[in-house]
């Protein structure tokens, strides 16, 4: 069973015929949104397939255009078990918007605490330590996405009790393989991030986060099978934390 904790579904061409053809493989998906109105209609199509979960998002690049959805996203949270792509930005071309992202990060982080802790996906690009500090007195479990801090920043972020969501282009490149053979096993799922990544030039579908584990097994230094089981073990147990 594969696992894809970190698909945007909606954002395809065609969400319908990825739902769809996602009957014809063995993987759970999480479908992260960005913006509290994409919620509704995406959940509403992924619901055609019980394995695929739709998280409610509110992504930090965009939070300074839709700043009066965060109203929204309050209205529907008691609606959802996971929330995602939430988090924030601390890219140059993102700095402008960095207060308002914080408040809009801060104010999510404590709805989700008054009801009661979710599982959120977590964007942190450029700003680990002002997440994991957020993270410090939020509720629930985060996944850090695509996690691209420094040694401190992970050490931190372990200890803090994160979890992790590894993709293709992470493993594929030698700081990534490094961050990942330092996560502990048990926190690892995986994730590709699609549509927005390619592999080999095409496009990656939720079920080619199967190209994932021969360099997974490789860093554990265990078979394919084993790696394999071992995220889908991981997946079953954070089910059970909310
Ligand atoms: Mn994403």
């Amino acid at each position: 069973m594969l696992i894809d904790i970190h698909c945007h579904i909606d954002l395809y061409d065609n969400p319908q015929k990825i739902i769809s053809d996602c009957n014809n493989h063995d993987i759970y998906i999480l479908s992260v949104t960005t913006t509290p109105k994409a919620w509704e209609f995406t959940n509403k199509i992924c619901s055609t397939n019980n394995r695929i979960k739709t998280a409610l998002g509110f992504h930090p690049q965009i939070v300074s255009q839709r700043y009066e959805e965060i109203k929204l996203f309050d209205e529907l949270l008691p609606r959802v078990k996971y929330i995602g792509e939430i988090g924030l930005d601390g890219s140059y071309e993102f700095k402008v918007s960095f207060d308002q992202q914080l408040s809009i990060f801060r104010h999510i982080l404590k709805s989700v605490k008054q009801d009661g802790g979710k599982i959120m996906s977590i964007h942190s690009r450029n700003a680990a330590m002002f997440v994991l500090e957020e993270l410090k007195l939020s509720e629930g479990i985060p996944i850090l996405h695509w996690f691209s801090g420094n040694k401190t920043e992970l050490d931190k972020a372990i200890q803090q009790g994160c979890w992790f969501s590894v993709g293709l282009p992470m493993i594929m490149s030698k700081k990534g393989r490094i961050i990942i053979s330092s996560i502990p096993k048990q926190r690892l799922l995986t994730e590709t991030d699609a549509p927005f990544n390619k592999y080999k030039n095409n496009i990656l579908m939720p079920w080619d986060i199967e190209l994932i584990f021969p360099e997974l097994s490789h860093i554990w230094n265990i078979s394919i099978e084993e790696s394999i089981e071992i995220v889908f073990s991981n997946f079953r147990k954070l089910l059970t934390t909310i």
